[in-house]
């Protein structure tokens, strides 16, 4: 149903078509191929940055580029599955990917980071060259960011990996792809003084990937999840979805008139 928004399922005919349709406004979804804990799949940073462009690309009638699946993801090599890539050439390939849709008319690209924290740092570098040298508008989504609010209403605790938040997303976008029974729950400790949560007054919004040690001993207390899964929920997980489609929207509005 959704397909159609997609370059990648589009003719050429059909994407020079969308160009103009769209103001030359296009999603690039980025997230990252990394251990999830026992019950999500790897891919759940990029699937969670691709359910979202879908559903926004649909409602804002704006195409969504191939998704990066991919991201910078050191800290969680101590479980199988994960990729990583060095940020220096993540930065490269995300200004080849936006000069590249340049060249053809796209000139409002919205990056879409379903890689939290970790991405953003490499993002906001290819966001500035993009700007600096094509003179295209460049906005990064961040979906930690623009639920901030909305997860404290839910009664879900603090943003953390494979946590209530991410499970409920997959929930219901991908519910074939959830294993909930196999969830452990690793309830947060942290320094009243520094810790990275959005929605969280002590955020420092300093993130440093965790060292090797630390991530061992975060995957035998619960198999790499840090955060209370057994509060996930598919209802919630909708309601989260559809209050960031609404946000993601307004974005979209945003780098369209601005
Ligand atoms: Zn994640």
């Amino acid at each position: 149903m959704t397909q159609h928004v997609w370059l990648q399922n589009l003719t050429w005919e059909e994407v020079r078509e969308k160009i103009s349709e769209s103001q030359g406004t296009i999603l690039l979804p980025v997230g990252s191929t990394e251990q999830h804990g026992p019950h999500l799949p790897v891919g759940t940073d990029t699937l969670v940055a691709i359910a979202l462009a879908e559903s926004a690309a649909a409602e804002a009638h704006v195409l969504a580029a191939p998704p990066l699946w991919f991201g910078w993801s050191p800290h969680h090599m101590v479980l199988p599955g994960t990729i990583t890539i060095r940020p220096e050439i993540l930065v490269e390939v995300g200004f080849d990917m936006v000069a590249s849709l340049n060249h053809h008319g796209f000139d409002k690209i919205v990056f879409i980071n379903g890689h939290r924290i970790v991405n953003v740092t490499w993002l906001q570098m290819v966001g500035e060259r993009a700007k600096r040298k094509l003179g295209v508008k460049v906005v990064i989504f961040d979906p930690a960011y623009m639920s901030k609010e909305f997860v404290g209403t839910m009664g879900w605790g603090e943003v953390g990996h494979a946590e209530e938040i991410e499970g409920s997303h997959m929930w219901h976008y991908y519910p074939d792809l959830v294993k909930m029974d196999r969830a452990k729950d690793n309830p947060h400790r942290h320094h009243p003084r520094y810790h990275v949560d959005p929605g969280y007054a002590g955020d420092t919004l300093c993130y440093v990937p965790s060292s090797p040690e630390d991530m061992k001993a975060m995957a035998e207390i619960a198999g790499g999840t840090s955060g209370e899964p057994s509060k996930a929920s598919e209802a919630g997980g909708k309601a989260y979805h559809e209050h960031l489609v609404g946000r993601l929207v307004d974005v979209i509005r945003m780098i369209q008139q601005g």
